[in-house]
């Protein structure tokens, strides 16, 4: 009882001084906006990407203002020596958690169960990554990137794309299965202020047409799965506007019952080629999927677990989808589509199809932020070289998502999301884990800032443990 009451006291004395600490860290990320990186490494991953080796980076006002210039008076100088820089990270498919209802609705009742944003945006911005597509938009997530744009949170830059899909309401998403519907739903979507559409899979063939061609004279982008109704004839998904397929897995979802060849990632990437369709690989997830299919330990000893939301640290362990279909069945199958998804991305790289880099964070054992770097080095053990991997994790995104004149790269003009890294991961892509420190939209996040919020996210998840269960979730 005194042993514990006194570890209690220590830890409430520790995040006094840790809140204390943040207060005036956070006063000094307001009032300092003038930065100077000194003798530092640039890797600028502009189309020619040539080093500038021992440069002085000025950042004023979120911008990048001069590269190479005099520093100014009154900046906050950073030590660059034998450091690199890069462009921040972008995850180009998410699911970032938000508010939500458990419970029936009532007309005077909206969420049930609140997330903090700042919780569910740390591991993003401690891990460099500072834009995310979330492709399963909500009206919750336009308050998030409010919060953060207003400077409550420190947060990626968000783009938002909700989900049209077919069938019945049980499936998710808004639900069309006409064309007159598909094609009023497009058009809700950019009067709600999205930027993106994104095609789940359930779709009849007429109402996915029907929706990117509506979205194509909204001018919004599609995203997303190729509908199972494409089966067998999946040439036919493949139509203008049909911009970036969200997963591999989207390819062997169309050939499930059969063997997969190489022949077969070539003509998926001929396909893709001919409609300038770019591809998110997202290796990831599977590999995830299939950890858990053979072992829950797989989550359980995941050294990033500790930063996951305790309700869904529950969910991952108690109510674990995946592992409760455990079979050798199933995981010979999840192997197979591990080993397909790399010929995928050599034949999309061999025919010169962009892609992307994302993960899926959200999913069960996807941990945002964390995943991105698991994700470079399964695009490099899939054969890119490490500079594609960047590039499909820096300027490539920021195209895709037209932000390609505020972000990407590292030039005079571009706004200030950078990683300076300890290490150069052009000669190592796990390299991208040695973060030094992180400006998110010019605020800097040095190595303890980054350490400090870490700190503060695991242990308030573990003092709230008991307080979820996933089991229990429609009493929140
Ligand atoms: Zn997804």
């Amino acid at each position: 009882m005194k042993k514990s009451l006194i570890i209690l006291l220590a830890i409430s004395l520790f995040s006094c001084k840790e809140s204390k600490e943040d207060n005036s860290q956070k006063q000094e990320i307001q009032e300092q906006s003038l930065f100077v990186i000194k003798n530092v490494n640039i890797i600028p991953m502009t189309v020619d990407n040539t080093i500038v080796e021992n440069a002085t980076v000025v950042i004023d006002n979120k911008k990048i203002v001069a590269i190479n210039g005099s520093i100014p008076a009154g900046a906050k100088v950073i030590d660059g020596k034998d450091k690199w820089l890069i462009p921040g990270l972008m995850d180009m498919h998410v699911h970032t958690n938000a508010d939500l209802n458990f419970r029936k609705n009532a007309p005077t009742q909206g969420a049930t169960f609140f997330m903090d944003t700042q919780d569910v945006m740390t591991t993003y911005i401690t891990n460099g990554v500072t834009t995310i597509l979330e492709l399963d938009g909500r009206a919750e997530h336009f308050g998030q990137r409010n919060e953060i744009a207003k400077g409550k949170v420190i947060g990626p830059r968000m783009a938002i794309a909700p989900v049209i899909n077919g069938g019945d309401q049980n499936n998710g998403g808004r639900i069309v299965n006409t064309v007159s519907d598909a094609r009023q739903a497009v058009r809700s979507i950019k009067a709600e202020g999205y930027n993106f559409v994104k095609v789940y899979s359930r779709l009849n063939i007429e109402s996915f047409e029907a929706i990117i061609d509506e979205a194509q004279k909204q001018g919004l982008k599609v995203v997303g799965h190729i509908p199972d109704a494409f089966k067998g004839q999946t040439e036919k998904a493949f139509i203008p506007n049909f911009g970036l397929v969200a997963h591999a897995e989207e390819f062997s979802k169309q050939i499930r019952n059969q063997a997969k060849t190489k022949k077969d990632a070539q003509y998926f990437a001929q396909l893709a080629k001919r409609n300038e369709t770019w591809l998110i690989p997202n290796l990831i997830a599977i590999v995830k999927i299939r950890d858990q299919v053979q072992s829950l330990d797989s989550i359980r000893l995941m050294e990033t677990l500790k930063y996951v939301h305790p309700l869904l640290q529950d969910k991952w362990l108690t109510s674990n989808n995946y592992n409760k279909h455990s079979s050798p069945e199933f995981i010979n199958y999840l192997d197979s589509l591990i080993t397909f998804h790399k010929e995928v991305v050599v034949a999309f790289k061999d025919a010169g199809v962009p892609m992307v880099a994302g993960t899926d964070a959200g999913v069960s054992g996807v941990v945002a932020g964390f995943s991105l770097h698991d994700e470079l080095e399964l695009l490099v053990d899939a054969g890119l070289t490490n500079e594609e991997t960047l590039i499909s994790a820096t300027r490539l995104p920021a195209e895709w998502l037209g932000i390609e004149t505020k972000v990407g790269t590292v030039e005079i003009g571009k706004y200030a999301d950078l990683i300076l890294l300890d290490s150069n991961p052009l000669e190592d892509i796990k390299n991208t884990r040695s973060i030094n420190g992180v400006f998110v939209n010019g605020t800097w996040l040095n190595k303890k800032k980054i350490e400090s919020l870490l700190m503060k996210l695991e242990q308030q998840n573990e003092s709230d443990k008991d307080k979820y269960e996933w089991a229990k979730r429609r009493e929140f």
